[in-house]
Protein backbone atom coordinates (compact mmCIF):
# COMPACT_ATOMS: atom_id res chain seq x y z
CA UNK A 1 0.00 0.00 0.00
CA UNK A 2 1.96 3.22 -1.02
CA UNK A 3 1.68 6.08 1.18
CA UNK A 4 0.04 9.32 0.35
CA UNK A 5 3.16 10.95 0.57
CA UNK A 6 4.66 8.37 -2.02
CA UNK A 7 1.94 9.25 -4.39
CA UNK A 8 2.28 12.95 -4.62
CA UNK A 9 6.34 13.48 -4.60
CA UNK A 10 9.24 10.89 -4.76
CA UNK A 11 10.25 12.88 -1.37
CA UNK A 12 7.92 14.64 0.56
CA UNK A 13 8.58 16.13 4.02
CA UNK A 14 5.49 18.71 4.81
CA UNK A 15 7.56 21.05 6.83
CA UNK A 16 10.64 21.80 4.61
CA UNK A 17 10.05 23.27 1.30
CA UNK A 18 12.60 22.23 -1.01
CA UNK A 19 14.10 24.91 -2.68
CA UNK A 20 14.64 24.47 -6.42
CA UNK A 21 16.87 27.35 -7.04
CA UNK A 22 19.91 25.29 -7.76
CA UNK A 23 18.30 22.66 -10.10
CA UNK A 24 18.30 22.37 -14.24
CA UNK A 25 15.97 24.99 -15.56
CA UNK A 26 12.33 23.21 -16.28
CA UNK A 27 9.16 25.36 -17.07
CA UNK A 28 5.95 24.15 -18.97
CA UNK A 29 3.35 24.81 -21.16
CA UNK A 30 -0.24 23.42 -19.81
CA UNK A 31 -3.05 24.09 -21.53
CA UNK A 32 -7.00 22.85 -21.24
CA UNK A 33 -7.98 20.85 -24.29
CA UNK A 34 -11.30 23.00 -24.19
CA UNK A 35 -10.69 24.85 -27.18
CA UNK A 36 -8.76 25.58 -29.73
CA UNK A 37 -5.31 27.57 -29.06
CA UNK A 38 -5.41 30.87 -30.35
CA UNK A 39 -2.68 33.33 -30.38
CA UNK A 40 -2.53 33.74 -26.92
CA UNK A 41 -1.69 30.48 -26.24
CA UNK A 42 1.27 30.26 -29.24
CA UNK A 43 2.70 33.47 -27.64
CA UNK A 44 2.69 31.23 -23.68
CA UNK A 45 4.15 28.35 -25.21
CA UNK A 46 6.72 30.12 -27.81
CA UNK A 47 7.66 32.16 -24.06
CA UNK A 48 8.17 29.08 -22.30
CA UNK A 49 10.28 27.80 -25.44
CA UNK A 50 12.56 30.68 -25.25
CA UNK A 51 13.11 31.00 -21.33
CA UNK A 52 14.06 26.99 -21.56
CA UNK A 53 16.98 27.89 -24.28
CA UNK A 54 17.99 31.13 -22.73
CA UNK A 55 18.72 29.01 -19.39
CA UNK A 56 19.90 26.16 -21.35
CA UNK A 57 16.50 23.85 -19.51
CA UNK A 58 13.72 22.19 -20.62
CA UNK A 59 10.62 22.83 -22.29
CA UNK A 60 7.71 20.53 -21.19
CA UNK A 61 3.96 19.93 -22.73
CA UNK A 62 1.48 19.16 -20.04
CA UNK A 63 -2.58 18.82 -20.67
CA UNK A 64 -4.68 20.17 -18.29
CA UNK A 65 -7.42 17.96 -18.99
CA UNK A 66 -9.14 17.46 -15.21
CA UNK A 67 -12.26 18.79 -16.27
CA UNK A 68 -14.13 15.55 -17.56
CA UNK A 69 -17.42 18.20 -18.73
CA UNK A 70 -15.38 20.23 -21.15
CA UNK A 71 -12.48 18.51 -21.73
CA UNK A 72 -12.47 16.88 -25.78
CA UNK A 73 -9.83 14.34 -26.95
CA UNK A 74 -9.76 16.27 -30.38
CA UNK A 75 -8.40 19.56 -29.10
CA UNK A 76 -5.83 17.40 -27.30
CA UNK A 77 -4.79 15.95 -30.97
CA UNK A 78 -5.24 20.50 -31.95
CA UNK A 79 -2.92 21.28 -29.24
CA UNK A 80 -0.07 18.92 -30.49
CA UNK A 81 -0.77 19.38 -34.01
CA UNK A 82 -0.95 23.12 -33.61
CA UNK A 83 2.16 23.19 -31.54
CA UNK A 84 3.66 21.13 -33.72
CA UNK A 85 3.01 22.96 -36.73
CA UNK A 86 4.50 26.52 -35.03
CA UNK A 87 7.94 24.03 -35.23
CA UNK A 88 7.67 23.66 -31.49
CA UNK A 89 9.18 20.47 -29.97
CA UNK A 90 8.65 18.68 -26.65
CA UNK A 91 9.74 15.74 -24.48
CA UNK A 92 7.54 12.75 -24.69
CA UNK A 93 5.56 11.02 -22.84
CA UNK A 94 3.31 14.22 -22.41
CA UNK A 95 2.19 14.11 -18.79
CA UNK A 96 -1.86 14.61 -18.80
CA UNK A 97 -3.76 14.98 -15.47
CA UNK A 98 -6.37 13.09 -16.19
CA UNK A 99 -4.37 9.65 -15.29
CA UNK A 100 -3.13 11.86 -11.93
CA UNK A 101 -6.08 11.72 -10.23
CA UNK A 102 -4.68 9.11 -7.71
CA UNK A 103 -2.22 11.71 -6.91
CA UNK A 104 -4.28 14.41 -6.03
CA UNK A 105 -6.41 12.21 -4.25
CA UNK A 106 -3.77 11.66 -2.03
CA UNK A 107 -3.20 15.00 -1.62
CA UNK A 108 -6.60 15.70 -0.63
CA UNK A 109 -6.62 12.89 1.90
CA UNK A 110 -3.29 14.82 3.67
CA UNK A 111 -5.86 17.70 3.85
CA UNK A 112 -8.47 16.21 4.91
CA UNK A 113 -6.61 14.26 7.99
CA UNK A 114 -5.24 17.89 8.79
CA UNK A 115 -8.40 19.23 8.93
CA UNK A 116 -7.52 22.01 6.39
CA UNK A 117 -10.42 21.14 4.11
CA UNK A 118 -14.36 20.63 4.58
CA UNK A 119 -17.32 19.63 2.95
CA UNK A 120 -19.26 22.45 1.16
CA UNK A 121 -23.08 22.00 -0.05
CA UNK A 122 -23.74 25.20 -0.79
CA UNK A 123 -24.82 25.68 -4.53
CA UNK A 124 -24.43 28.97 -6.60
CA UNK A 125 -27.97 30.31 -5.38
CA UNK A 126 -27.45 30.07 -1.29
CA UNK A 127 -24.32 31.60 -1.65
CA UNK A 128 -25.65 34.70 -3.53
CA UNK A 129 -28.44 34.83 -0.90
CA UNK A 130 -26.23 34.49 1.91
CA UNK A 131 -23.81 37.78 0.93
CA UNK A 132 -26.16 40.84 2.63
CA UNK A 133 -25.28 43.52 -0.20
CA UNK A 134 -23.24 41.96 -3.61
CA UNK A 135 -21.92 45.56 -4.16
CA UNK A 136 -19.77 46.02 -1.07
CA UNK A 137 -18.76 42.47 -0.16
CA UNK A 138 -15.26 41.24 -0.93
CA UNK A 139 -14.44 39.74 -4.23
CA UNK A 140 -11.12 36.93 -4.77
CA UNK A 141 -8.31 37.87 -6.97
CA UNK A 142 -10.71 35.95 -10.25
CA UNK A 143 -13.69 38.60 -8.86
CA UNK A 144 -16.10 36.30 -7.59
CA UNK A 145 -17.72 37.19 -4.09
CA UNK A 146 -15.85 36.07 -1.56
CA UNK A 147 -17.41 32.62 0.19
CA UNK A 148 -19.60 33.66 3.29
CA UNK A 149 -18.44 30.80 5.58
CA UNK A 150 -21.51 28.76 4.89
CA UNK A 151 -21.37 24.74 6.00
CA UNK A 152 -17.68 25.75 7.33
CA UNK A 153 -18.50 25.12 11.13
CA UNK A 154 -21.17 22.39 10.73
CA UNK A 155 -20.95 19.61 13.04
CA UNK A 156 -19.33 16.43 12.18
CA UNK A 157 -22.23 14.05 12.57
CA UNK A 158 -24.14 16.67 10.61
CA UNK A 159 -21.05 16.44 7.83
CA UNK A 160 -21.45 12.72 7.94
CA UNK A 161 -25.34 12.46 7.22
CA UNK A 162 -25.08 15.20 4.62
CA UNK A 163 -22.23 12.98 2.78
CA UNK A 164 -24.30 10.25 2.98
CA UNK A 165 -27.20 11.68 1.64
CA UNK A 166 -25.26 11.62 -1.40
CA UNK A 167 -25.87 15.17 -2.82
CA UNK A 168 -23.18 17.06 -4.61
CA UNK A 169 -20.45 18.86 -2.35
CA UNK A 170 -17.17 20.48 -2.93
CA UNK A 171 -14.18 20.35 -0.80
CA UNK A 172 -12.66 23.87 0.69
CA UNK A 173 -9.90 25.04 2.02
CA UNK A 174 -10.38 26.70 5.20
CA UNK A 175 -7.92 29.66 4.90
CA UNK A 176 -7.81 30.35 8.74
CA UNK A 177 -6.81 27.31 9.24
CA UNK A 178 -4.82 27.24 7.10
CA UNK A 179 -3.10 30.44 7.63
CA UNK A 180 -2.79 29.11 11.73
CA UNK A 181 -1.19 25.86 9.98
CA UNK A 182 1.40 27.42 8.39
CA UNK A 183 2.31 30.18 11.01
CA UNK A 184 2.49 26.64 13.64
CA UNK A 185 4.75 24.53 11.14
CA UNK A 186 6.42 26.85 9.01
CA UNK A 187 9.35 29.29 10.24
CA UNK A 188 9.47 31.55 7.31
CA UNK A 189 6.89 33.88 5.49
CA UNK A 190 5.78 32.47 2.12
CA UNK A 191 7.13 34.16 -0.12
CA UNK A 192 8.30 33.74 -4.02
CA UNK A 193 9.99 34.63 -7.12
CA UNK A 194 8.14 36.78 -9.96
CA UNK A 195 10.34 37.38 -12.67
CA UNK A 196 8.18 39.59 -15.10
CA UNK A 197 8.46 42.74 -13.17
CA UNK A 198 9.08 45.71 -14.57
CA UNK A 199 11.81 46.49 -12.58
CA UNK A 200 13.27 42.93 -13.08
CA UNK A 201 12.84 39.48 -10.45
CA UNK A 202 11.78 40.40 -6.99
CA UNK A 203 10.63 38.29 -4.21
CA UNK A 204 6.76 38.67 -3.00
CA UNK A 205 4.83 37.69 -0.01
CA UNK A 206 2.15 35.52 -0.73
CA UNK A 207 -1.11 36.86 0.54
CA UNK A 208 -3.51 34.14 -0.41
CA UNK A 209 -6.09 35.10 1.98
CA UNK A 210 -7.19 37.73 -0.41
CA UNK A 211 -8.71 34.21 -2.11
CA UNK A 212 -10.81 32.83 0.90
CA UNK A 213 -11.84 29.48 1.72
CA UNK A 214 -10.97 28.30 -2.59
CA UNK A 215 -12.66 25.07 -3.45
CA UNK A 216 -9.84 22.21 -3.86
CA UNK A 217 -11.80 19.22 -5.45
CA UNK A 218 -15.29 17.85 -5.69
CA UNK A 219 -17.30 15.23 -4.51
CA UNK A 220 -16.75 13.24 -8.25
CA UNK A 221 -13.44 15.31 -9.06
CA UNK A 222 -11.20 14.73 -6.44
CA UNK A 223 -9.04 17.74 -7.53
CA UNK A 224 -9.30 21.71 -9.04
CA UNK A 225 -7.07 23.80 -11.27
CA UNK A 226 -5.28 24.87 -8.14
CA UNK A 227 -4.48 21.39 -6.30
CA UNK A 228 -3.53 19.37 -9.73
CA UNK A 229 -1.16 22.50 -10.89
CA UNK A 230 0.57 22.50 -7.89
CA UNK A 231 1.28 18.97 -7.43
CA UNK A 232 1.72 18.55 -11.26
CA UNK A 233 4.79 21.22 -11.14
CA UNK A 234 6.47 19.57 -8.47
CA UNK A 235 5.75 15.92 -9.72
CA UNK A 236 7.44 17.32 -13.36
CA UNK A 237 10.27 19.20 -11.04
CA UNK A 238 9.10 22.70 -12.53
CA UNK A 239 11.82 25.10 -11.77
CA UNK A 240 9.78 27.68 -13.28
CA UNK A 241 5.90 28.32 -13.95
CA UNK A 242 5.59 30.31 -17.58
CA UNK A 243 2.27 31.09 -17.61
CA UNK A 244 -0.49 34.49 -18.47
CA UNK A 245 -0.55 37.44 -16.18
CA UNK A 246 -4.32 36.33 -15.94
CA UNK A 247 -2.85 33.79 -13.48
CA UNK A 248 -0.67 35.64 -11.65
CA UNK A 249 -3.19 36.04 -8.60
CA UNK A 250 -3.67 32.36 -8.37
CA UNK A 251 0.50 32.07 -7.71
CA UNK A 252 -0.36 33.26 -4.35
CA UNK A 253 -2.49 30.23 -3.46
CA UNK A 254 -0.09 28.08 -5.08
CA UNK A 255 2.37 28.63 -2.98
CA UNK A 256 0.00 28.58 0.09
CA UNK A 257 -0.52 25.12 -1.07
CA UNK A 258 2.81 24.14 -1.36
CA UNK A 259 3.62 24.64 1.99
CA UNK A 260 0.54 22.94 3.16
CA UNK A 261 1.66 19.74 0.92
CA UNK A 262 5.24 20.46 1.40
CA UNK A 263 6.06 20.90 -2.23
CA UNK A 264 8.93 22.77 -3.57
CA UNK A 265 8.25 26.14 -4.87
CA UNK A 266 8.93 26.90 -8.55
CA UNK A 267 9.74 30.76 -9.81
CA UNK A 268 7.25 32.41 -11.42
CA UNK A 269 7.09 34.32 -14.60
CA UNK A 270 3.60 35.92 -15.62
CA UNK A 271 3.84 37.41 -19.13
CA UNK A 272 1.34 39.87 -20.63
CA UNK A 273 -1.42 38.63 -22.31
CA UNK A 274 -2.03 38.78 -26.03
CA UNK A 275 -4.94 41.51 -26.95
CA UNK A 276 -6.65 42.61 -29.59
CA UNK A 277 -6.44 45.67 -31.64
CA UNK A 278 -9.75 46.98 -28.98
CA UNK A 279 -7.23 46.18 -26.05
CA UNK A 280 -9.43 42.69 -25.87
CA UNK A 281 -7.61 39.47 -23.86
CA UNK A 282 -8.08 36.27 -26.83
CA UNK A 283 -10.29 34.10 -25.35
CA UNK A 284 -10.98 30.79 -26.61
CA UNK A 285 -14.73 31.31 -25.80
CA UNK A 286 -14.40 33.82 -28.19
CA UNK A 287 -13.17 31.81 -30.90
CA UNK A 288 -10.17 34.23 -31.57
CA UNK A 289 -7.26 34.05 -33.64
CA UNK A 290 -7.14 30.23 -34.06
CA UNK A 291 -4.22 29.30 -34.89
CA UNK A 292 -5.81 26.16 -37.01
CA UNK A 293 -8.17 28.69 -38.57
CA UNK A 294 -4.76 30.98 -39.56
CA UNK A 295 -3.21 28.04 -40.77
CA UNK A 296 -6.21 27.38 -42.62
CA UNK A 297 -6.77 30.50 -44.84
CA UNK A 298 -2.63 29.53 -45.84
CA UNK A 299 -0.85 31.64 -43.23
CA UNK A 300 2.44 30.00 -43.26
CA UNK A 301 4.16 29.45 -39.28
CA UNK A 302 6.71 31.77 -40.04
CA UNK A 303 3.90 34.46 -40.60
CA UNK A 304 1.76 33.53 -37.49
CA UNK A 305 5.10 33.71 -35.52
CA UNK A 306 5.47 37.04 -36.59
CA UNK A 307 1.92 38.12 -35.76
CA UNK A 308 2.59 37.30 -31.80
CA UNK A 309 3.47 40.43 -29.93
CA UNK A 310 7.17 41.82 -29.39
CA UNK A 311 9.33 40.16 -28.00
CA UNK A 312 8.42 37.24 -29.94
CA UNK A 313 7.09 38.79 -33.22
CA UNK A 314 6.17 42.10 -34.28
CA UNK A 315 2.64 42.10 -33.51
CA UNK A 316 1.82 44.49 -36.50
CA UNK A 317 -1.05 42.60 -37.70
CA UNK A 318 -2.79 42.09 -34.51
N1 LIG B 1 -4.48 25.05 -17.84
C1 LIG B 1 -4.46 26.46 -17.60
C2 LIG B 1 -5.08 27.17 -18.78
O1 LIG B 1 -5.19 26.60 -19.86
C3 LIG B 1 -3.06 27.02 -17.39
C4 LIG B 1 -2.48 26.60 -16.11
C5 LIG B 1 -1.12 27.15 -15.74
O2 LIG B 1 -0.33 27.48 -16.63
O3 LIG B 1 -0.84 27.21 -14.54
O4 LIG B 1 -5.48 28.32 -18.63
Amino acid sequence: MKEPSDVIAPSINRAAPRVTRFAPFVTRFAPSPNGWLHLGHAYSALMGVQQAEAAGGRFLLRIEDIDIGRARPHFIDAIYQDLAWLGLEWPEPVLLQSTRFEAYEAALKILRDTDLVYPCWATRREILDAIPDPATWPRDPDGAPLYPGLYRDLPDSDRKRRMWEGTNYTWRLDMKKALAWVEKNISEPLTFQEHNLPGGPQTLNAEPAAYGDVVLARKDVPTSYHLAVVLDDAYQNITQVTRGQDLAPAAHIHRLLQALLGLPTPDYFHHALVRDTQGRRLSKQAGDNGVRELRQQGRSAQEVLALLPPPLGTGESL
